[in-house]
């Protein structure tokens, strides 16, 4: 933690506020504060935690001395890990304060019908220019588990229906190696148009987009969602962390459990990662088989 303070005192004087990159740095530093926080929380040796390491929104890029103004633990990109023993109303905070109760998602009445509907013929992105189909979540609407991918592919895209091309044919194998039929949980995206090329969702696409997914979950609130692959992981969880750092532990997004592993058509590019995926899934099925009734 004194080497994180250094950093921070040596590189911020140096920036000045119309620096292109000083949101991105000002973001780093939270992400990095922030996994010093956790690591500390699940009981690492050697992280320290010196309350003169400034927290706060930085103030003034050509200060030379960084004062310490200890803040209590705010609301970052870093994802959040399911804690061991879920807190119900309120949790003791890194400081030994009383920390707000975790949030949690309302139960929305909406249908999905309403909310498709409300998509319609959606041109709020650009990817309405080349695509076929708007493709929408599809499956069981009081599903118990639930999977994010990215974007529609090129079957996809034809088809209006998510994952049934050739990663789409693994996706149904992996729910099926842990004992679900396909039509028993819920399948989506967090864009619903193919991007051109299969490229990735631009963050402004994403976020035309994710809101609607968000509203079919609060519709469903399923007890576990897989998040497959980066877009779906660092939209769902607002993070920037990768897959391959954040996959098999289990992260909370409103209060529903949320599995990040490898996409399946990077499983077709790289099937060595298929076995860290069957590791991750099989998490998934011994909760949800734990909470069955
Ligand atoms: N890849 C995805 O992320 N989603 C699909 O629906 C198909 C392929």
């Amino acid at each position: 933690m004194q080497s994180f303070a250094c950093v921070q005192a040596k590189l911020l004087p140096r920036l000045h506020p119309a620096d292109p990159n000083m949101s991105e740095i000002k973001d780093l530093i939270e992400e990095t504060k922030k996994q010093l926080l956790h690591l500390q929380s699940l009981g690492v040796e050697g992280v320290k935690l010196v309350d003169t390491v400034k927290t706060a929104p930085i103030r003034r890029a050509t200060a030379t001395t960084v004062r310490a103004t200890p803040q209590p633990p705010t609301e970052t990109r870093q994802p959040t890990p399911v804690p061991k023993q879920q807190a119900t109303s309120s949790t003791s905070g890194l400081f030994g304060d009383a920390g707000p109760a975790p949030e949690t998602l309302a139960r929305s009445t909406e249908t999905f019908e309403q909310i498709h509907k409300e998509i319609g013929d959606c041109t709020r992105c650009p990817l309405h220019l080349q695509r076929t189909t708007v493709v929408h979540t599809e499956g069981n609407r009081k599903a118990r588990l639930m999977f994010v991918g990215e974007a529609p592919g090129a079957d996809e895209d034809i088809q209006a229906r998510p994952f049934v091309g050739r990663a789409g044919q693994l996706l149904t194998k992996i729910i099926e190696a842990i004992g679900f039929k396909r039509e028993e949980v819920l399948i989506g995206n967090v864009n619903r148009c193919r991007p051109p090329g299969n490229r990735q969702p631009t963050p402004e696409e994403a976020s035309m987009c994710k809101p609607f997914l968000l509203r079919e979950i609060a519709v469903v609130q399923p007890e576990v969602i897989v998040v497959l692959g980066n877009t779906a992981i660092q939209n769902l969880l607002e993070t920037r962390v990768g897959v391959s750092k954040i996959r098999g532990t289990f992260q909370n997004y409103k209060g529903i459990k949320v599995m990040p592993t490898f996409h399946p058509a990077y499983l077709l590019r790289d099937p060595s990662k298929k076995r860290e995926t069957w590791e991750d899934l099989k998490k998934v099925r011994d909760l949800l088989d734990s909470t069955a009734k």
